[in-house]
């Protein structure tokens, strides 16, 4: 199964991709965890995408594409994967249309978590993450029980450059500027199911279990 899981930035969709990935034995594939590593390494991709990350905007199609399709093709994917944030744009959409087609596959469901775009904003100005484990943390919904440290594997809590208020506004209008397109793509596939990102971490998982379960009505 290929599922895409979609949303706006701060809707939690690494949050329920990596829960969805324990539950069905399918890799999560980010492109955003893809470019850090990458940057981490010091390749030239990940210093190449590092200025659009630090700006707030998308790293060009070609890049986000090709990093994506190479990741896709390694042996792990080989029946499929859940895609955490990619596509992002129309162009990356019909790429990956086109290169599963070219496999005898296809993308299976589209998820969105729908989360109003007045709570985007908090949830991400908030949020923490592990350095080893990247487990999310939020300073007001959801801390940490020690203060600076992972509650599941101790490592160091730190802020994402890209959530610093003023980048997070860019972030927001990109998504529904750029990526909002691709909501109405999987729509009119009849392959988009919506489920409600304003409900508990537990809640939002159960909806997209069961989402995921229905037959599509074509
Ligand atoms: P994320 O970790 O999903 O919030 O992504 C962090 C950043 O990585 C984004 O703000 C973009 O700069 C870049 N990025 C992630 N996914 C894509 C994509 N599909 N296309 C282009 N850029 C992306």
């Amino acid at each position: 199964m290929y599922i895409i899981i979609l949303g706006a930035p701060g809707a939690g969709k690494g949050t329920q991709a990596d829960i969805l990935s324990q539950e069905t034995g399918l890799p999560r594939i980010a492109p955003g965890d893809l470019f850090r590593q990458a940057l981490e390494r010091g390749t030239e991709s990940g210093l190449a995408a590092k200025r659009y990350m630090d700006a707030g905007v998308l790293v060009p199609d070609e890049i986000a594409t090709e990093m994506i399709l190479e990741r896709i093709a390694e042996p792990d994917c080989s029946s499929g994967c859940l895609l955490d944030g990619f596509p992002r744009t129309l162009h990356q959409a019909r790429a990956l249309d086109q290169a599963l087609e070219e496999r005898g596959e296809s993308i299976d469901k589209a998820v969105y978590i729908e989360v109003p775009s007045e709570d985007l904003a908090k949830r991400l100005t908030g949020r923490w993450l592990c350095r080893s484990c990247q487990t999310p943390y939020h300073e007001a919904s959801f801390p940490p029980k020690t203060p600076g440290k992972c509650d599941k594997c101790g490592g160091a809590l730190y802020q994402r450059s890209d959530d610093r208020e003023e980048t997070v506004r860019g972030r927001l209008s990109v998504f529904f500027a750029q990526t909002a397109p691709v909501i109405d793509y999987y729509e009119q596939q009849h392959k988009l199911l919506r489920v409600n990102g304003r409900l508990s971490i537990h809640e939002v998982t159960a909806e997209m279990m069961s989402a995921l379960k229905q037959p599509m009505s074509s």
